[in-house]
Order: C-alpha cells, then sequence, then structure tokens
C-alpha cells in the first residue's frame, strides 16, 4: 500500500484527468458546433487520451491495493471568444497538469515511494508530448488559421489524427 498523501494526490488526478476529458469533450463541441469539424475531431480524440490517463491512476491505485474515490468531475467553461481561445485555454490547462504531476513525484520521492515513481515517469514525458503538441497547433493556427483557405487546409489535417490506446501497461 501507498502513503495517505501520495493515495491523496493520485485520487485528485483521477478527478482532473476525468476534468480533462470533460473540458476537451466542451471544446470539440465548440468546433463542431461551428463545423470545423477536424478540430472538432482533434479534441475528441484529446478527450479519449485523457480518459484513458484517468483510468491509469486508477487501476495503479487498484492494483496496489489503495481505495479509489470518485468526487464530482466540475462542468467545463462554455464560452469561446474566437477559434483561437479553445487552443490557448488547452495549452494552459496541460501546463497546470504538468505541474500537478509534477507535485505527485515530488510528495512519491520524499516518501522513497520507488514504484510510485517509476509510474509517474510516463506521465511525465506524455506531459511534454501534450504540452509540445498543443504548442504546435496553436503556431499551426497562428500561421494559418487567419486565412479562410488556411483554416479549411488545416481542419482537414486535423481530421486525420485517430485516437490509439496509450503504451504504458500497468
Ligand atoms: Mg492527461
Amino acid at each position: 500500500m501507498l502513503q495517505k498523501n501520495v493515495i491523496r494526490l493520485i485520487n485528485e488526478q483521477i478527478n482532473k484527468e476525468f476534468f480533462s476529458a470533460y473540458l476537451y469533450l466542451e471544446m470539440s463541441n465548440y468546433y463542431y458546433s461551428r463545423n470545423l469539424n477536424g478540430f472538432g475531431n482533434w479534441f475528441k480524440v484529446q478527450a479519449q487520451e485523457e480518459r484513458d490517463h484517468a483510468m491509469l491512476f486508477l487501476t495503479y491505485l487498484q492494483n496496489n491495493g489503495d481505495k479509489v474515490v470518485l468526487e464530482a468531475i466540475a462542468a467545463p467553461a462554455k464560452k469561446y471568444s474566437d477559434f483561437r481561445a479553445p487552443l490557448a485555454d488547452a495549452l494552459d490547462h496541460e501546463r497546470f497538469v504538468t505541474a500537478s504531476i509534477y507535485a505527485i513525484y515530488e510528495e512519491a520521492s520524499l516518501e522513497k515511494d520507488f514504484r510510485t515513481i517509476e509510474f509517474l515517469s510516463w506521465f511525465i514525458k506524455e506531459q511534454g508530448e501534450e504540452e509540445k503538441n498543443t504548442e504546435n497547433l496553436i503556431q499551426k493556427y497562428d500561421l494559418f488559421g487567419s486565412d479562410a483557405k488556411g483554416l479549411y487546409l488545416l481542419d482537414g489535417e486535423l481530421g486525420t489524427r485517430i485516437y490509439s490506446p496509450p503504451s504504458l501497461i500497468i
């Protein structure tokens, strides 16, 4: 069994990951409602990944014989001023999640909980990817998004994103 503080932080992380899935589904809905189905698809895949993250943290607690505590998932914000706003919000949110995972890692390090440290290393790499992908998307939007033709092509590109399950096996 894990230390109490580590268990508490992982339970909070389960909620944060499910909230991330909700947030990205809301962004997906926003783009679908404006006929940017490629952006909608990109965020729907993103939501599926977040659900997977939540399930990985949940399974980790179960495998260690610790209690999973499921709390209410907050409703995401629903108003976006323009097509760029969700992208900027998504990057802010990924940075928030990265800081949250670092905090669990720090606690696990203090407790010399090497099993959790090892488990979290996948997420730390994953967060690097998430931030980079979102930054790339913002850069592409800033380059091409203000032109209707460019936006159309970018939307087409984002429509090709396909969900694949996480590489981490617990
Ligand atoms: Mg995540």
